[in-house]
């Protein structure tokens, strides 16, 4: 048994002083604070307890695009960053993951590797639909698909009837399927990215991209009743769409990013294609609105998209540049920081970041501190001040549009079923989809 004490013990009810108690890696009792008695009692003070974030959106890129991104690199991030379980994107890694081999590789690579727990997304890319139903059955989490060109070649968006018949067949087995919604034929439409001018890239995607591909979403998913999820929502226009099929009893739910939360279009020079990612981070009143997004419970989930590439792929130019942000490690301050000056609490940004996308994905060990529930425990000064120095960042490149910025909050300690993640040993565990437990003990 042990034990953490804190005066800020943050559960879904609320945040308050508690002891928790740990056994055998999972949370066995929450006791009044000072009650505990116990040799291995850790005392935090001051600092917060939070339940382990859980990022449903992490592009690792191992096996085949190791030189962007790896297990052992990005699981080290995560920790580092407060985050204790990912769900794996089943893109960028090669092969993908749309079939129950890559699927394999993709295991076999991570297993040796991981200091976190680690699941996996399989990939609906147009290809065989047999491939889902096997997928399905392997444990992955549920599937990604793409209504506009991925970015890497290996990985198709579906275009025509693929969309009614992909989300056909995810109804049919249950399972859950996440979208990257933009429109190719409005992109196509809009005038063409090029050079370093952030503006000129930011007119290429227009709200109006994320717009179209939300409602040809929406529309799907009433046809085939599916359950969809909207990955990575930008534009806060979408926002609306989103809460009136709510109504109608569509089943969709959307998250967005730290980076849509914390950076603005005027934050970002011309020429620093760090920030370059699809759809585009865009201007302030646009922020404001997906901050009121969360606040009103539209969006139920914050996740990383962190998707990193080696530094020469992220040229001066907007156009070409990999799209993509790294910032695994520090999503969480992101978050805070924006948060706690618009009046939101630790226990909102731990809804967020570890019980919405835990329900997401369906993983009932994971998301709160909750009698039962594993011991994914973080300690977080959410008070100390810091600048992002990106020699410090685990992520296998230190290219991130948050380097020398100003955040609140810092992650002192992680631990992962009530051990300390110490980034030497790996313990992480591989989790697979099972019914109604999603965890693997
Ligand atoms: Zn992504």
């Amino acid at each position: 048994m042990t034990a953490f004490r804190s005066r800020r013990v943050v559960r879904p009810g609320g945040t308050r002083p508690a002891d928790v108690v740990v056994q055998a890696g999972r949370i066995d009792a929450i006791e009044p604070f000072g009650s505990v008695s116990d040799p291995g009692l850790i005392d935090l003070g001051e600092l917060a307890l939070l339940p382990g974030l859980v990022d449903t959106h992490v592009h690792v890129d191992e096996p085949g695009r190791t030189s962007w991104e790896g297990f052992a690199t990005a699981t080290k991030a995560a920790a580092a960053g407060g985050v204790t379980t990912l769900i794996d994107m089943p893109l960028n890694c090669l092969p993908p993951t749309t079939t129950v081999e890559s699927l394999a590789a993709k295991r076999a690579a991570a297993e040796p590797k991981i200091h976190v727990d680690v699941g996996f997304w399989g990939g609906a890319a147009g290809g065989d639909l047999g491939d889902l139903e096997k997928l399905h059955a392997g444990g992955v989490f549920g599937f990604k698909a793409f209504l506009s060109p991925s970015g890497v070649p290996e990985f198709g968006h579906l275009v025509g009837a693929a969309l009614d018949e992909t989300l056909a067949e995810t109804a049919r087995l249950g399972a859950l399927c996440i979208v990257h919604a933009e429109a190719p034929e409005v992109i196509d439409a809009a005038p063409a990215a090029a050079g370093p001018t952030y503006a000129r890239f930011l007119a290429s995607r227009p709200p109006e991209v994320e717009h179209a591909a939300v409602a040809r979403l929406i529309e799907a998913a009433r046809r085939t009743s599916a359950r969809v999820h909207v990955v990575h929502v930008s534009s806060a226009g979408v926002l609306p769409l989103i809460a009136a099929a709510r109504s109608e009893n569509v089943a969709i739910t959307a998250e967005t990013c730290p980076h849509y939360l914390f950076l603005t279009a005027a934050d970002i020079a011309d020429g620093d294609t760090s920030a370059k990612c699809c759809p585009p981070i865009r201007e302030a009143a646009n922020r404001d609105a997906l901050w009121l997004g969360l606040a009103s419970g539209v969006i139920d989930v914050v996740v990383s998209d962190h998707s990193p590439c080696p530094p020469e792929l992220k040229t001066a130019d907007f156009a070409t540049a990999w799209g993509g942000v790294a910032g695994l490690q520090v999503g969480l301050p992101a978050v805070w920081t924006q948060a706690k000056q618009r009046g939101f609490g630790l226990t909102d940004v731990a809804r967020w970041m570890s019980t919405g996308p835990a329900a997401l994905a369906g993983l009932v060990a994971k998301g709160a501190i909750e009698i039962g529930r594993d011991a994914d425990l973080v300690a977080f000064a959410p008070d100390a001040e810091f600048v992002v120095d990106a020699a410090q960042l685990h992520h296998r490149h230190a290219n991130t549009p948050y380097a020398g910025r100003a955040m609140s909050g810092v992650v002192h300690a992680t631990w992962l079923r009530g051990e300390l993640v110490d980034g030497q040993a790996p313990r992480g565990q591989l989790l697979e989809r099972r019914g109604d437990d999603a965890h693997v003990a």
